[in-house]
């Protein structure tokens, strides 16, 4: 393809094109998403909900409270339980 056709295909695209681009836009959420606990590694796939912000740390449910590195000076702590099987999701803002 010469520069001239792509230019053309750009200011005018095929349908297929414009469809194509306006799901990738509509995904463009992951579908899929790796959570890892960090405290032992533990890891697993799960698919985001719309409700996750974005996590500083996951951990598993069952690790205490003080394995998981302390909050930055002036950051407050939120915790949000019930991410993927067994994870809580840490918030420090
Ligand atoms: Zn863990």
């Amino acid at each position: 393809m010469t520069d001239e056709e792509l230019a053309e295909l750009e200011q005018n695209p095929p349908a297929w094109l414009t469809q194509s681009r306006a799901n990738r836009t509509a995904n463009a959420r992951p579908v899929w998403m790796q959570l890892t606990c960090i405290v032992c590694g533990f890891t697993e796939a799960a698919r985001p909900k719309k409700w996750w912000p974005e996590f500083t740390y996951l951990s598993c449910d069952f690790h205490d409270y003080d394995e998981v590195p302390a909050p930055r000076d002036g950051l407050r702590r939120q915790e949000v339980d019930g991410i993927g099987s067994r994870f809580v999701g840490i918030l420090d803002s």
